[in-house]
Order: C-alpha cells, then structure tokens, then sequence
C-alpha cells in the first residue's frame, strides 16, 4: 500500500480532497479488517480491567470547573491532561489563548509510522466559577452528574484511556497521532481564525480525525455530518415624517414595512429548504433603536404617528454545506436589495461556523466504527440526522480532514443543564470502539 503521507492535503481544493479520499476510502476497505499481530480482545479485556482508572480520572476532571471564562480553571483541566499525554511518551504544548480571550488548547503530538490521526476534545464546560453545579456525584452504580461530565470532560477520558490500552498492547508506538482538547470550544474566542489555528495546523495531513462530542446521548449514533451556522444583523432605514403622508412618493414605506417586507420574503424563498433554517431572533425599531449585539438586547423608541426610521433585527442561518450557505447567502442579499420606495436595508453576517457536509469519506469511517462495535458484539453504530447535529470543533477541520466522525464520546442526557447525567456503562464501551477504531486505521498505512 501507498503510504498515505505521499497524499498529505496541502491545499483544500476540491482535487486534492477527491484523491485524498480516495486514497482513506481505500484503505478502510482493504485494511479496514482486525489484523492479526492486533490483539483487539486483550485491548478491550485491558479496558475492562482499568475501567476504575478512567472513572477517577474522570471524577478528578469533572470537579474542578473549567467554564470557559474561567482561565485558570481551563487551564488547570488541560494540565491534569497534559501530564496523562506526557506520560504515555507524547511530545505536549500549551498554545497560549490570551490572542483570542480564552485560556488555550493542549495539543499532545505522537509521532510514528502510521497515518496521522487527529482526536478532538475540549477542556471547557457551559458552567461559570459561580454556578451551583460543580461536583461529580453518583446518582447509582451505572450513573453519575457532573458539570461537563459529558460534554465533554468524559470523551476526554476515554481519547487518554483508548490510547493507554493501545500503548499496553504494544500498538501505540507505531501511531501518528495528534491530540487537540481545545480550552474554548463552547465559547469560542474570536476571531474565529485565530481561536482555530492550532486545530486547523494540526488537521494539516491527516487522514481521519474523531471528535468525542456526546452527540445527542444515543450510544448507538454517531455524527458525520453537522450544519453550520452564522448569525447576521439586519438594518433598515426610513425616511421619518408625519404617519399620515407614508407611502407618499416623498415619503415612501418607512423603516418598517421595509423589514417586514425582507423577513417575509426570506420565508417565502428560502423555508422548507432541507437543512437550511434561519431565524430572526430579535427585532427593533422605529424612530430610533439601541441594540447591542453583545448581550443580545436592547431598546427602542417610536411614536405611532411617525414613519419609522430605523430598524434592526438579528438572526441565525444554519446550511449543511458551504455551497447552501453561499446560496442562501445570495438569495438574502437579493432580497435586502430590492428596496421599497425611500427605504434602504444592508445585512451583515458574522465569520460563522464552518458546516461538516456529508462526505463519502465520513460515511466510510462510520462503516469502520460500525464494523468495529459489532465485532465487539456491542451492536451497530448509525449516523444521526445533521439537523440534530450543532455546530462542533470538527467542523473546522472539515475542508482539511478526508475522513471525520464525531460524537464518539461519553454517552448520557441533560447536557449544559444542572442535571447533566453520563451513562457510566458506555464509558468502557465508547473506550473500545474508539480503540479499535484506532488500531485499525492505524493498521491502515503498515505494509
Ligand atoms: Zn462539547
């Protein structure tokens, strides 16, 4: 077999990624098997029999906050982490956040032969230094809360213990694999380019990358496919004058009438399009407006016998791929364009999150982990519908990574809320699957 770094993505063209696909889409199936120097069985015997390890790592990692805004905190979680990559012989690097307000990401390199795979955690929860919900506790025996527990401190957990039972099997040396927990992810810094670049450099030639996101809690699905999403900011203006003289040709519609004229036309083009949704969340206006944008709030002020003059309204677009972004995009534009009399309207959207499209690539990866979790006897894996799917770290490896899957992590219910649950049996499910998944791609580049 080719080595696959003769195929390493330089460029995102669409060529590139075509051979590029080809190139992984080729080795999951002619490698795609369970080798036999791979003892799979002991790997999972070893995960079994270390599984209390990977739950104190996790009660550890889950009482100490790390909400987003909380540096210290963060960087504390990524430390604890950094010290579990060291120890398994990975080269590890804090990249400092201050560029983009956040506290930083960890990024733990192992090189070797193989082809490179890139694993996607995130040290950072939803839950403030001064929320009421800090702690680990046991609900059962199978079950226990905690704040990130697993959004998605116990997807983290199980990237460290899949890759100490491949080291205890002897696969781990032969495995090119990069480790980004990111110290932002549910708050992420901006701008968006420089909050990414380190994740982004280390997609740089990979062949597959897994995120260990929940997903929607179902240990039977995983994601290959996630919409984007970007918010936008529309503005109308009038021209002011007495109520009685609106729609006098001297006058015109009025600030309005005008936005209400665009929202309805985005409706009426654009909705009941698959996988694209858009929603004005907010809207001000009349004679004068206050908004800010920031806190998502703000005022207004206007007489009933007053022709509007300004207006402002904020929304999210969401698309599955660039393409429907960029379509959807055009339409919007056109229809901001097309002014009722003595009106103007402009629309701004933000940098946005990159979509996950479907990709032959993905799809491929989820067959490998299907493949794996049966051979496991632990049932099959499907794909969840990118509807269900929110925008994710993965995402922004999209147009580099050939192969992507995500959602492989810790399984449970209630996440970002105080009754943030894990299902603690798919702890040491999740850990072989993702495992096996591994030396198996792994397994993918040896001759
Ligand atoms: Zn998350």
């Amino acid at each position: 077999m080719t080595p696959l770094k003769n195929y390493v993505l330089r460029k995102t063209t669409p060529g590139v990624i075509a051979v590029c696909l080809v190139v992984a889409a080729d080795i999951i199936r002619t490698r795609a098997q369970k080798l036999p120097n791979v003892d799979e069985a002991g790997i999972a015997k070893w995960i079994d029999a270390h599984n209390s390890e990977a739950l104190a790592l996790l009660e550890r990692v889950v009482n100490i906050n790390s909400g987003t805004d909380n540096l210290a905190g963060v960087r504390q979680v990524g430390a604890l982490f950094k010290a579990e990559f060291d120890a398994l012989g990975f080269k590890t690097t804090w990249i400092d956040g201050a560029a983009f307000g956040r506290a930083g990401h960890l990024v733990a390199t192992h090189s070797g032969p193989g082809p490179k795979i890139l694993l996607i955690g995130h040290l950072d929860t939803v839950f403030p230094a001064d929320s009421p919900f800090q702690k680990f506790e046991r609900v059962d025996a199978n079950t226990a809360k905690g704040p990130g527990i697993i959004d998605m401190k116990g997807g983290d957990v199980i990237i460290v213990q899949a890759l100490k039972a491949l080291n205890a099997a002897g696969v781990l040396p032969s495995m090119n694999i990069v480790v980004v927990m990111t110290g932002d992810e549910e708050d992420t810094g901006r701008p968006l380019v420089r909050a990414r670049a380190a994740l982004s450099d280390a997609a740089t030639g990979a062949a597959a990358a897994l995120g260990f996101e929940d997903g929607d809690g179902n240990p039977s699905h995983a994601v290959v496919a996630r919409r984007g999403t970007t918010g936008w900011i529309l503005t109308t203006t009038g021209t002011p004058a007495h109520s009685s003289q609106i729609f006098q040709p001297e006058v015109g519609a009025g600030a309005v009438f005008e936005a209400a004229r665009i929202l309805d036309a985005f409706r009426t083009k654009l909705a009941g399009q698959a996988h694209l949704t858009f929603n004005p969340g907010v809207l001000l206006g009349g004679t004068s407006v206050d908004f800010n944008k920031t806190q998502a709030r703000g005022t207004a002020f206007g007489k009933t016998n007053v022709v509007a003059e300004h207006v402002t309204v904020a929304g999210d677009l969401r698309a599955l791929t660039v393409d429907q972004f960029a379509q959807a995009k055009k339409t919007m534009e056109e229809i901001v364009a097309q002014s009722l009399p003595r009106t103007h309207a402009e629309i701004v959207f933000d940098e946005g999150y990159p979509p996950l499209a479907p990709s032959a690539g993905n799809s491929e990866l989820l067959a490998l982990y299907d493949a794996v979790s049966r051979s496991l006897g632990l049932g099959a894996v499907e794909a969840v519908s990118p509807d269900k799917a929110g925008a994710a770290d993965v995402s922004f490896v999209a147009n580099k990574v050939p192969m992507i899957i995500d959602a492989i992590g810790l399984k449970g219910h209630d996440d970002h809320t105080p009754g943030e649950t894990a299902d603690l049996l798919t702890l040491p499910v999740q850990t072989k699957r993702a495992a096996i998944t591994l030396a198996r791609l792994a397994a993918g580049a040896k001759k």
